[in-house]
């Protein structure tokens, strides 16, 4: 009778979510030390221990424990990440058998790929959510200036409400200097506010780009109704975002609720 290596597939299991099983037939000193477990372990099976010699190696086996997002350092956003453990495992006739190493978990960036320590996913986190949000805020502002501007005219009423979104926005009082500086810019520039906002939300969250929507909603909508370009304009970025009907309205209720309280 010769030994079956399917037989012990089937008598072992094959551990769940294994993707490397690449064999590594370098000999361990840990499995020199479980030789003896193996071979009293595989003792109940006869075919086993007639043979003489015994195919022993490791391999490493990677499997995945969770998943969530976190602000990669080498994308600079926020991103998927899968927190993965890689442990060595005994193989006998190339069958992983017993684990004869501790896990060693690591978190990769689903973007980049990227592995990075554990420690990552506290680390500085509040730093680079701060960069991120500060960075968004200006990229939002910029938007409701660029909606507002889409008919190429500005209005007091109109620089009055940009100015408290770009406060809201920023979380700090923006003057009217500042906000002169964007418009003159954006005015330069003559960038399609959809194009803008193209470019510079793939990073944004989802909150982000309902927040950067209702921005640009309560800037359109400062001189009373919207005209039918701004109405044009809000239903590119409803596209753009991906937002179904009812998440645009609930984001557009939500806007003037915050507008009405002030
Ligand atoms: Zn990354």
């Amino acid at each position: 009778m010769k030994a079956d290596p399917i037989r012990y597939r089937h008598l072992q299991g094959k551990p769940e979510g294994i993707t490397d099983t690449t064999p590594r037939f370098g000999f361990h000193l840990a499995s020199l030390q479980a030789v003896d477990k193996i071979r009293s372990r595989f003792a109940r099976h006869p075919s086993v221990i007639k043979r003489s010699m015994i195919f022993i190696g490791t391999v490493n086996l990677t499997r995945t424990r969770d998943q969530g997002n976190f602000l990669c350092p080498a994308c600079g956003v926020s991103q998927g990440y899968r927190l993965r453990a890689t442990r060595a495992w005994l193989t006998v006739y190339f069958i992983p058998t017993i684990p004869v190493s501790n896990h060693e978990p690591f978190v990769q960036c689903d973007h980049c790929k990227a592995n990075w320590d554990p420690s990552v996913l506290e680390m500085d986190h509040l730093h680079y959510s701060d960069v991120a949000e500060e960075q968004f805020g200006e990229e939002a502002v910029r938007a409701a200036v660029l909606v507002v501007l889409a008919d190429n005219q500005i209005t007091e009423n109109e620089i009055n409400s940009l100015q408290a979104i770009a406060s809201y926005l920023m979380r700090r009082p923006v003057g009217r200097d500042e906000l002169g500086q964007v418009c003159s810019s954006a005015r330069q520039h003559r960038i399609e506010p959809v194009n803008y906002v193209l470019t510079v939300s793939r990073p944004w969250n989802q909150k982000q780009r309902l927040r950067a929507l209702q921005a640009m909603f309560l800037a359109a909508a400062a001189d009373g109704p919207l005209g039918q370009l701004q109405i044009e304009i809000l239903a590119s970025m409803q596209e753009l975002f991906d937002l179904t009907d009812a998440e645009y309205h609930r984001a557009i209720e939500q806007a003037v609720e915050w507008s009405s309280d002030g």
